[in-house]
């Protein structure tokens, strides 16, 4: 099956997560533990394929973390995270985002090479932290023997995957101008400039209210 153009590798894999009921830490501690339990089931990676920017996107503190557990999930366990492994992935999510957008950006050519060569660094080791392996499924279809695919067993492993599949498809991210969150804008179009249907019909309503008002 040839995955549509808007469609990544990733956003291919059956990976579930959960959104998080209540979350609770002891701000006191020094690397207090961000407990929660699991609540509803969702596919990170098809329905957020620019969560690992959104992640990176986050001021870093304590508060920035728990606001995207709640919305996301934990990053490793479904019963919650110490702050210390929230800290590492962020900075070093962060970095890797930062060397992604250089390369978008006017760099000058002697550095170019140097920053292609870090950016892969981390996000091979961000895979390898994260179990991130190569696998063959068994194929439902029964013409087709298997095909290959990846073991995915975290929140943080997705999001390295999709830091991997952003830098292999040369995907491009945009603010949405409603939620103010990053979307996958690759295929977007000017009638497309916002990261989904929601934000779209409330700038839609928006304008319909503004016009009303006049
Ligand atoms: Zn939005």
């Amino acid at each position: 099956m040839t995955p549509t153009r808007s469609r990544t590798a990733a956003q291919m894999l059956d990976f579930t997560w959960w959104t998080v009921g209540e979350i609770a830490y002891d701000d006191a501690e020094a690397d207090p533990l961000i407990r929660t339990c699991p609540d509803l089931p969702y596919r990170p990676l098809q329905e957020h394929p620019a969560l690992f920017v959104r992640f990176a996107d986050l001021s870093g503190d304590l508060p920035s973390f728990a606001e995207f557990m709640a919305e996301y999930g934990p990053l490793l366990s479904p019963e919650g995270d110490r702050l210390s492994v929230w800290t590492t992935e962020h900075d070093a999510m962060q970095e890797a985002v930062a060397l992604f957008e250089a390369l978008d950006s006017e760099i000058v050519s002697s550095r170019r090479e140097e920053t292609k060569g870090a950016l892969a660094d981390l996000i091979n080791a961000g895979l390898a932290r994260h179990g991130i392996n190569p696998e063959v499924v068994p194929s439902r279809v029964p013409c087709q023997k298997g095909y290959l695919s990846y073991r995915v067993r975290d929140l943080a492993g997705a999001m390295w995957l999709q830091a991997a599949v952003a830098v292999d498809g040369d995907r491009k991210y945009a603010i949405c101008p409603v939620c103010e969150k990053r979307y996958d804008a690759t295929d977007a179009t000017d009638r497309r400039e916002f990261c989904g249907d929601k934000c779209r019909a409330k700038a839609h309503y928006r304008r319909r209210k503004g016009g009303e008002a006049k």
